[in-house]
């Protein structure tokens, strides 16, 4: 059982999908949990349905912006002693209506990077200085099986994801002296908002090396968690948070720098 009662952690991306799923199981495992979304609302809602003994409260940021990182924990410390637990969870496919265009533009290439790499570098950037501070932190970034493997379609967001690996494994060696493990989970098939999108593109375009004639949104995510997964089950937000939970407990006190999937098997290496 892992216990992580009087820890703090501060998860970005909080209100929808792997984020809600992450704060769920912190705070199932005792830790006070501030949810931070740009989406202020659905932060809100994951916080008031969060069940946990721990306090739990909701902010807004965004992370592409330094001085809104800053503000946030600004806000956080000023209600709480300490951050030990970051989680850089957001993330986005493409820029505003992406699931329209066959093919990504620059607004993809560049709103992707801004948020998937430059946020999780600022975030920890700023978290980072408290967490040295303490001798002590615990930095885990959702990557994606993405980065296991070019994508034909979407080479900005599969690219941004591998950037996350290497940026994993590079502040990991930069604050390995100071008491901070980093770590990076991979993400395989979820059906969240994010998987809505993307079938919504694929109904639209192809591109899944299956017949997609008449299927749902819903269908073809089946269909691909069919022919793509060996364990033949998509995965849940909350088996994301237990692989969080595990890799920000004193359980996984020697690893650092690893990205490990949580995908079925899709990957094995
Ligand atoms: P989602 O779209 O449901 O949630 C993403 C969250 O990030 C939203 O709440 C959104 O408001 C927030 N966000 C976006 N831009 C932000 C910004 N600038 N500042 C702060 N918050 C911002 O997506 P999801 O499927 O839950 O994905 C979460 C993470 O998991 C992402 O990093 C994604 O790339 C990764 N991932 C998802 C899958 C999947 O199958 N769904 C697979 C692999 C990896």
């Amino acid at each position: 059982m892992i216990d992580l009662c009087n820890k703090h952690a501060l998860v970005t991306g909080g209100g929808s999908g792997i984020g809600r799923g992450i704060c769920n199981v912190l705070a199932r495992a005792g830790a006070d949990v501030t949810v931070a979304d740009i989406n202020v609302a659905s932060a809100e809602e994951t916080a008031v349905n969060m069940i946990g003994q721990g306090e739990i409260r909701s902010e807004k940021v965004d992370v592409t912006s330094r001085i809104s990182v800053v503000c946030l924990l600004e806000r956080v410390l000023a209600s709480s002693p300490r951050v030990d637990i970051l989680v850089n969870n957001a993330g986005i496919i493409g820029a505003k209506d992406w699931w329209l265009r066959e093919e990504p533009n620059d607004d993809d290439w560049d709103a992707v990077f801004a948020v998937n790499v430059k946020g999780i570098a600022t975030v920890t950037d700023v978290v980072s200085q408290h967490m040295i501070g303490n001798k002590y932190g615990k930095i885990v970034n959702i990557a994606s099986i993405a980065a296991r493997q070019g994508s034909p379609d979407n080479s900005p967001y599969s690219s941004s994801k591998a950037a996350v690996m290497s940026l994993t494994q590079s502040n990991a060696l930069k604050f390995a002296k100071s008491g901070i493990n980093v770590n990076a989970v991979c993400p395989g098939l979820l059906w969240t908002p994010m998987w809505e999108a993307i079938a919504e593109k694929r109904l639209r375009y192809g591109g899944n090396g299956f017949e997609i004639a008449e299927l749902s949104g819903r269908q073809l995510f089946e269909k691909a968690v069919e022919s793509w997964i060996p364990m033949q089950r998509e995965q849940t937000p909350e088996d994301i948070g237990n692989l969080v939970a595990f890799l920000v407990s004193e359980l996984a006190i020697n690893i650092t720098g690893q990205s490990i999937n949580v995908d079925g098997g899709r990957f094995t290496n």
